[in-house]
């Protein structure tokens, strides 16, 4: 079978990439193997200094076949010429953002983006001479009057960690363009199956795929999604001398865990449909966060750039009290408490947040709803709230 880009996506999800079997093994063998050889000293030397994204493998830490599946994979969805996989989301940011930057440049970051990106801009990459602003990003036109002479960066995540709040990808894009400004996604939330930044003009995707692409909670992994010539660059630099690459075991199981995206996806999406819907009723909250929700304060940009919402909400309790929001939590009985998501099973955290556009501090409880079944997810909430 010879797969074609107008297949469906679930389709490609199976086969995209696989076509040359090895000996007839219908799943991808690992290749567990740090190097590679050659015939020739000539031969191995041009695999090294040849064009990045195409030459044969010769080390792992560059490059492996068990990577190289997912990564076809992964920007097929995307529809980016290229994909490489690392270590972590984290890994996959950092590499993101510093192959766009040196000393003295400027980055404008969502304010509500994954914490230890914030910490990434705030606590460490100041050392180097690189600034940032954070802000709201839910207006194009704040997003401007953010923007420096030195800015090489817009930086979103959407919809973001926590409250789940949008940008509008094509106009800051647009604004970004004029400029000769880098734009990167995080597109953990969403998954290219819901969601694909590239094709609204943003030049860097970015994944945790330790979430719902490895979707089993065994595994943490990368993976940054974008044009040839970048990665040419990146790969390089940034993964060459950082070395920070996914391990080849890892990608394997990333490999299997996506097989299953779409079936996961719609069930997660299903679950929390519901459970967002029963507690927006409830007197014991005061605002649900739930993209999916008909209400979702952003609906209009949700329904313009995804097509599913996918299984985590937040909530903001009636009851502010910090310590009867944490006993709440700990009397969950099948949301267990844990940070992470995208795996099979539900998760709950409680924590104070005051994003910008928030007056005060208020305490959050967010919740993952996993694979279980729905009414007994209601059940344990509705317990923990008595
Ligand atoms: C978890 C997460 C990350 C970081 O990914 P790791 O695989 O944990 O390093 C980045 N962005 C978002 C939105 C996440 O949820």
């Amino acid at each position: 079978m010879e797969p074609k880009r107008n297949l469906g996506p679930n389709t490609l999800l199976q086969h995209f990439g696989e076509e040359d079997k090895v000996q007839g093994a219908v799943v991808p063998p690992i290749f567990q193997n740090s190097l590679f050889v050659f015939d020739t000293v000539e031969d191995l030397a041009g695999s090294m200094t040849a064009d990045p994204t195409t030459a044969p493998h010769h080390y792992s830490r560059v490059g492996n076949p068990s990577l190289e599946i997912v990564e076809k994979k992964l920007a097929m969805m995307e529809g980016t010429e290229c994909c490489k996989l690392l270590g972590s989301g984290q890994a996959a940011l950092t590499v993101a953002i510093m192959s766009c930057v040196q000393q003295g440049d400027h980055v404008v970051c969502v304010d509500t983006a994954y914490g230890p990106v914030r910490s990434l801009l705030s606590d460490y990459l100041v050392r180097f001479g690189v600034s940032h602003t954070f802000v709201d990003g839910r207006e194009v036109a704040e997003i401007e009057s953010a923007i420096r002479p030195n800015t090489k960066v817009i930086y979103l995540e959407t919809p973001s960690s926590l409250v789940f709040r949008f940008q509008d990808l094509e106009a800051v894009a647009k604004l970004a363009r004029t400029k000769e400004i880098a734009t990167i996604c995080d597109n953990t939330y969403a998954t290219p199956l819901f969601m694909k930044p590239h094709s609204h003009g943003i030049d860097i995707v970015c994944h945790s795929a330790t979430k719902y692409l490895g979707g089993h909670s065994d595994l943490t992994a990368g993976a940054i999604c974008t044009s040839k010539e970048r990665m040419d660059r990146i790969i390089r630099q940034e993964i060459n001398l950082l070395g920070n690459i996914l391990h080849p075991f890892q990608a394997w199981l990333l490999h299997r865990g996506m097989r299953t995206l779409s079936v996961r996806l719609a069930r997660h999406q299903e679950t929390a449909n519901a459970v967002a819907r029963w507690l927006d009723g409830r007197n014991e909250a005061d605002v649900v966060h739930y993209v999916g929700l008909d209400a979702f304060s952003q609906r209009s940009l949700y329904q313009k750039y995804m097509t599913g919402a996918g299984g985590l909400l937040s909530f903001e309790p009636v009851c502010q009290d910090p310590e009867e929001v944490r006993a709440f939590v700990n009397r969950l009985k099948i949301f267990q408490r844990g940070v992470s998501w995208g795996g099979f099973e539900s998760l709950a955290i409680a924590m104070p947040i005051q994003p910008l556009g928030y007056s005060e501090s208020r305490m959050l409880v967010r919740l993952f709803c996993g694979l279980e079944d729905a009414l007994d997810l209601i059940a344990d909430l509705e317990q923990a709230f008595r």
